[in-house]
């Protein structure tokens, strides 16, 4: 099936493009990602909540590109934090923790020093569709689980080797895309649009 829809997800990041291109599979709508499109400047993530930051994304690249744009904000929120690193997530520890396994040992100092290691944590994944400056739809999808004592599994991205998932007793970082997308916060977020596409197909310009 072909509708002739063309939804223009507002990320670079691969791993994420595939797992929300999986999803949507079978819609009738083209998922094109911001590779597609000559590179245009990344806007701030100025928002200090997901759904804001989300929001803002969308309208940006709807209005930058003109197409209907969906983006995205997700993170992670360690309960023994106080809800860290939440949206700052890409950017928790600065410039002084570029890769993932610094970030991991300041999480672990942080929890070690609070008594919370193991904690409980959530990924939350905000996601809004623009077309220009009107939102058409809004979701949020969240996975519970707990901070694994070390990190663990070499799949996924991001902070999924510490992020342990107690109904199947591994590390997300452990699952293939496919088991992963099945129970992440993203893939509940965009299966609620991919339903939501099924009765409102009329919102997208070509
Ligand atoms: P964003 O690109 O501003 O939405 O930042 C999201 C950040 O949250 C990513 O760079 C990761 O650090 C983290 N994150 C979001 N989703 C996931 C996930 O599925 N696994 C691991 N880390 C994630």
């Amino acid at each position: 099936m072909n509708t002739g829809l063309r939804l223009v997800v507002a990320t670079t990041n691969a791993h994420k493009l595939r797992e929300i291109r999986g999803i949507l599979d079978g819609t009738g709508v083209r998922v094109d990602g911001l590779d597609a499109f000559p590179a245009v400047a990344e806007p701030e993530e100025t928002g200090a909540t997901f759904a804001e930051n989300a929001r803002q994304k969308a309208i940006y690249y709807s209005g930058v590109l003109g197409v209907t744009a969906v983006a995205e904000d997700s993170g992670l929120e360690i309960d023994g934090l106080g809800g860290d690193p939440g949206v700052q997530s890409a950017r928790y520890g600065g410039p002084a923790a570029a890769t993932y396994p610094q970030k991991f040992e300041i999480v672990y100092a942080g929890l070690r020093a609070r008594g919370a290691m193991g904690s409980p944590a959530r990924f939350v994944c905000a996601l809004a569709v623009a077309d220009g400056e009107r939102i058409l739809y809004e979701a949020r999808g969240t996975i519970e689980g707990l901070v694994n004592d070390s990190p663990k599994g070499d799949g996924g991205f991001g902070y999924d080797p510490i992020f342990f998932y107690p109904p199947l007793g591994l590390t997300l970082a452990e699952l293939d895309e496919g088991a992963k997308a099945s129970v992440s916060h993203r893939g509940q977020a965009f299966r609620q649009l991919r339903a939501h596409l099924a009765s409102h197909p009329a919102w997208f310009r070509g």
